[in-house]
């Protein structure tokens, strides 16, 4: 079978996990259910047509497939965030209304194949990324990936009212303070006031790095996990580390040695081109994991006490003139194609 129909199959695989999630974790009224029960339609009904591929090698149906995939995927990820937004009563309003357009507009890929709809059973194998998903995460509208397992499913190793608490109080939290930096940041470009810049730059490091760490914490973590890697990453870790157990040993001394609150984290150097173990304090100390930067002010005072004394804002308004932009939309092009699920 093509890669593509894999993606397709692991696609339809991702909505119904969701889809149960949603069951089991959300309030939802009858008008979101009844768009709920559709869309587990869709994802069956692609998943399925997605399988029949295997045998037509040279088929126009893929790429029709994949955009119609793509399609649904926008307006689940609508869809998501009205099913989380609408329990945050003072985001209602300002939602629905998009949202309500998108659901309307939806066209109704389920009923264009007759197709049992009955979902097999969904399984928790972590969480994957399918279709490359088109919708960029838009201002503010940041939401809470779903748990890839049940909230008991680590026991004995972390116990069930610790994942709750931390995900569904702690993890949500960072996202709607995620959330409202980005609004306050928005509205600063708006009116020009950026008295606050500083304050909600700060909030935009602690929550965006907490928001980000935390969803790729989650699915780093399963009930059948353990073992060892294996594979490339396995052969880059020995390449580096030494050994298997060399590079645990590190990422173990280094987790329990953080100061205070923080992350143990392997990474990988685009630049370096091998990985590294880093850790955070708090999440951020002020930046945000999970993002490549693609232009950088150096504002220590060794970039400009020569020339300007203490006066940083100058060195910054002149240092404008001097911007390389097609370096930065180099880096930009390189750094677009590497896309994570949007959350
Ligand atoms: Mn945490």
């Amino acid at each position: 079978m093509v890669e593509e129909a894999k993606n397709l199959l692991d696609w339809s695989q991702w909505g119904r996990q969701w889809i149960e999630h949603l069951r089991r974790h959300k309030t939802l009224n009858r008008e979101l259910e009844r768009h709920l029960h559709k869309f587990e339609e869709t994802f069956t009904v692609i998943g399925r047509q997605a399988s029949k591929l295997d045998s037509t090698t040279e088929s126009d149906e893929l790429p029709v497939l994949i955009t119609r995939a793509e399609q649904v995927q926008e307006q689940f990820h609508h869809f998501l965030r009205l099913a989380q937004l609408s329990e945050d009563e003072h985001l209602e309003g300002e939602v629905r209304e998009p949202v309500q357009e998108s659901m309307n507009a939806q066209p109704a890929v389920a009923e264009e194949v007759q197709v049992p709809v009955e979902p097999e059973p969904v399984s928790y194998p972590g969480a994957r990324e399918p279709v490359r998903a088109a919708r960029p995460v838009a201002v503010g509208r940041h939401t809470l990936p779903p748990l890839p397992y049940a909230y008991n499913a680590l026991e004995p190793y972390i116990d069930e009212a610790t994942m709750q608490i931390h995900h569904n109080k702690l993890h949500q939290k960072y996202v709607d303070d995620l959330n409202t930096a980005e609004r306050k940041l928005a509205e600063a470009r708006e009116s020009g006031n950026f008295d606050l810049v500083r304050h909600w730059a700060r909030e935009l490091a602690f929550n965006g790095a907490g928001h980000y760490l935390h969803t790729i914490f989650w699915p780093s973590m399963s009930p059948n996990g353990g073992g060892t890697p294996s594979g490339d990453l396995a052969a880059a870790i020995n390449r580096y580390f030494g050994s298997y157990d060399a590079f645990k040993r590190q990422f173990s001394q280094a987790a329990e040695k953080v100061e205070g609150p923080g992350w143990a984290i392997l990474v990988w150097s685009p630049r370096a081109h091998h990985l590294e173990i880093l850790t955070a304090e708090k999440h951020q100390n002020l930046s945000q994991w999970d993002v490549i930067p693609l232009l950088a002010l150096d504002v220590w005072e060794h970039a400009y006490f020569l020339a300007y004394q203490n006066q940083r804002d100058k060195y910054v308004e002149n240092w404008w003139n001097i911007v390389n932009w097609p370096y930065v939309e180099e880096r930009f092009e390189k750094a677009r194609k590497l896309r994570w699920e949007p959350y």
